[in-house]
C-alpha cells in the first residue's frame, strides 16, 4: 500500500471514531488534508465552525490567513499537509480538554508516521504542548527544535503562533508573518543536512 492509500485507510477509521465526547456534539470528523508526500505538516488545534461544516481543516478566517502566509513563501495549501490535534470541533470552540487531546493523539501519530514530514510546524499553544510540553510559546515561537518523540523517533519542529490568535493582534501578526517566512530556509537546511 502506498502512503496515499495508507492515509485514506486511516481517514476512514478516523471518520468512525467515537473515542471522546466531542464526536457527540460536532457535525463531522475533520481528519486533515494534503499530499501524503508532503515535506511540511502544519498542526493546528482543532476544527472551528466552518471546518466542522465542511469537513476540512483551516477553511475559515484563520485558514485564509494561513493560505496567505503559504503564498508568501510560494506554497499552495495542496503542497503541505494540514491537520489538527483534535479532529472533532469542541463545542463553542472551547480549548480541547486534556483527555480529548489524549484520545485523538494516536490518530495524529499515525498521520505523522505515514507522512514522515521533514518538518512539523505547530500552530498555537495547544499543538506545541502536545510535542514540546512545558514550553512557553512567547519564548519558543520561531525556534527550530529537535526532539525524540516516543513511537515516532527523531522529529524536527518549528513552533508558531496560531493564525487565529494573530489575525487581529497587530504585534503577534507581524511576528507570525516573520517567523513563517523562515520556513523555506529551514527546509533547505534540513535537506542539506540529510545529504
Ligand atoms: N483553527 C485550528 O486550529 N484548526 C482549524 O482547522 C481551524 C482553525
Amino acid at each position: 500500500m502506498n502512503k496515499q492509500e495508507q492515509l485514506e485507510r486511516l481517514n476512514k477509521k478516523m471518520l468512525a471514531c467515537s473515542q471522546c465526547i466531542l464526536r457527540k456534539t460536532c457535525k463531522q470528523v475533520v481528519p486533515g488534508e494534503g499530499p501524503a508526500e508532503a515535506e511540511i505538516m502544519f498542526i493546528g488545534e482543532g476544527p472551528g465552525q466552518k471546518e466542522d461544516e465542511l469537513g476540512r481543516p483551516f477553511v475559515g478566517a484563520a485558514g485564509k490567513f494561513l493560505e496567505e502566509m503559504l503564498a508568501s513563501i510560494k506554497l499552495k495549501r495542496d503542497q503541505v499537509y494540514i491537520a489538527n490535534v483534535v479532529k472533532c470541533r469542541p463545542p463553542q470552540n472551547r480549548d480541547p480538554l486534556p483527555e480529548e487531546a489524549a484520545a485523538c493523539w494516536p490518530w495524529l501519530l499515525e498521520q505523522i508516521k505515514i507522512i514522515q514530514p521533514k518538518l512539523i510546524v505547530t500552530l498555537g499553544r495547544h499543538s506545541m504542548e502536545r510535542f514540546l510540553p512545558g514550553q512557553k510559546i512567547s519564548e519558543v515561537h520561531g525556534k527550530v527544535m529537535r526532539r525524540e518523540i516516543e513511537s515516532l523517533g527523531k522529529q524536527i519542529f518549528y513552533t508558531l503562533y496560531h493564525p487565529a490568535a494573530a489575525l487581529y493582534n497587530g504585534g503577534m501578526r507581524e511576528v507570525l508573518i516573520k517567523d513563517f517566512k523562515r520556513i523555506p530556509k529551514i527546509i533547505e537546511k534540513i535537506k542539506t543536512e540529510e545529504k
